[in-house]
């Protein structure tokens, strides 16, 4: 098996025939043996019963069906699991990525023996919400002044990659997973490519402003302790302020006990976050489950 795709799919039933035309005529051309391994993230709608079909007329489409929505994150890590090709990708169902560009990709990668990874990025978001625009560069330009695991900004999940590059991503059984931060952890020669995604053939992206930031905010916490740290040692700033307030007024005074109580409520709140992610962490609990399998006993 040459590549192995990963496809998360989470109700596309409206690209999943366009998706599976453009994978196999690009495939079929280029003669490259192949395998499409689709996850079906909990679809509510008949995704998984389209999957089915196409699976019926193409012997290199393998499926697996999550017994609710687990998130893009989860089907990602399954579908590595699953995935037997010396290359590995990840495309969206969606037709925002191309069989075009992935090809023009893997050619890249064997271009050079010493390339491990080719990931694609966003190379203009002129196509988003300035807010979220504003809020995307943030993210990247505090993670990487902060944090020793340095994100491209832009990077996407859309890449082509060997098997051990997998391998390595497989050994992170952590919960909560950020695959872009795992990416950058591991290290390996990675070449950056920009691109500009296709529009969504059909339907909205699933993220919601809300999910955007909690993902932004678990990536943060996921490799970097920064803000524990910051507490520490302004903890101990702030002791000596009130103390020297003490011997010099002989009280607190308002300001300072506002101080106080602003960096007490703060510190929780980031507490709080890096509790919340020992807690799901310290949970014995799959990151995902299994409901149905369909083509991998196939010689
Ligand atoms: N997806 C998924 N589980 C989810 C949300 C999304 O498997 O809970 C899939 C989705 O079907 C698509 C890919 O992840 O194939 C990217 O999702 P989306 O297009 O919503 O994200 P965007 O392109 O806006 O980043
Ligand atoms: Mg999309």
């Amino acid at each position: 098996m040459e590549i192995s795709v990963i496809v998360p799919c989470y109700n596309e039933e409206a690209s999943i025939k366009e998706f599976c035309n453009m994978m196999k005529d690009g495939f079929e051309k280029r003669k490259i043996k192949y395998e499409l391994i689709f996850i079906d993230d909990g679809s509510t709608d008949d995704t998984f019963k389209l999957l089915k079909e196409e699976e019926k007329g193409n012997k290199s489409i393998k499926l697996i069906s999550f017994s609710k929505n687990f998130g893009k994150e989860a089907a990602m890590y399954a579908g590595l699991s699953y995935a037997s090709g010396k290359y590995i990708s990840i495309m969206d169902a969606d037709m925002q990525h191309t069989f075009d560009m992935l090809i023009s990709m893997f050619d890249k990668l064997k271009e050079d023996e010493t390339y491990d990874i080719v990931c694609s990025y966003k190379s203009s978001r002129v196509d988003e919400k300035p807010l979220k625009r504003v809020l995307t560069s943030t993210f990247y330009k505090l993670n990487n002044k902060v944090s020793d695991v340095k994100l491209l900004p832009g990077a996407s999940d859309f890449r082509i990659f060997k098997s051990c590059v997998k391998d390595a991503i497989l050994s992170i059984t952590e919960k909560d997973r950020f695959l872009k931060g795992i990416f950058s952890w591991i290290g390996y020669n990675t070449i950056y490519v920009p691109y500009t995604p296709e529009k969504r053939l059909h339907g909205n992206s699933k993220w919601s402003l809300l999910k955007l930031i909690q993902y932004s905010l678990n990536g943060f916490i996921s490799f970097n302790d920064l803000p524990l740290r910051f507490f520490f040692f302004s903890g101990i700033i702030i002791f000596i302020i009130s103390l020297l307030n003490f011997i010099l007024i002989g009280k607190l005074g308002v300001r300072t006990l506002i101080l106080l109580i602003s960096y007490l409520i703060l510190m929780i709140g980031v507490i709080s976050l890096y509790l919340s992610k020992i807690y799901n962490n310290s949970l014995n609990r799959p990151i995902y489950i299994i409901k149905e399998k369909v083509g991998f006993d196939r010689k």
